[in-house]
């Protein structure tokens, strides 16, 4: 059996966003040279997602006011996360989205249903933090 990892760095310049990370991916695909197997997709944070859906602006602009409605970011004041920290939505946030993912690998592609991308899901952004990526198969 094969097996690869490494780690995709970034350093978002919003509080949140979502990255449709997928080409990188798959480029770690192309360089594993896996053609059958596994890869795990998961964030290295805990203020972060990894999570697979439809890669159109419109859902994404959903995503935000959805998770703005059930984990706020204002008031900060009304969480009790390590008071003065400010970032107990994007742990809230991120428990919703999710942490990682694993996606089939079928002749040396990525198995994926019908409009499926993998995204990164930032909720605590302009800082370095990463993704990683791990491939098992042959
Ligand atoms: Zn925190």
């Amino acid at each position: 059996m094969k097996s690869y990892r490494k780690e995709l760095w970034f350093e978002v310049p919003t509080r949140r966003a979502f990255i449709n990370i997928t080409p990188e991916v798959n480029e770690c695909l192309r360089e594993s040279g896996i053609k059958e197997g596994l890869v795990l997709v998961n964030a290295m944070h805990i203020t972060a997602s990894v999570f697979i859906n439809d890669d159109e602006s419109g859902l994404h602009h959903d995503y935000e006011i959805w998770l703005e409605k059930i984990a706020p970011h204002e008031p900060v004041s009304g969480y009790r996360h390590n008071v003065g920290e400010d970032n107990a939505d994007a742990h809230m946030k991120r428990q919703v989205m999710g942490r990682e993912v694993v996606v089939a690998i079928t002749d040396g592609m990525l198995d994926f249903g019908t409009w499926e991308r993998i995204f990164y899901g930032e909720f605590d952004g302009r800082r370095r933090k990463r993704v990683l990526v791990k491939i098992i198969g042959e």
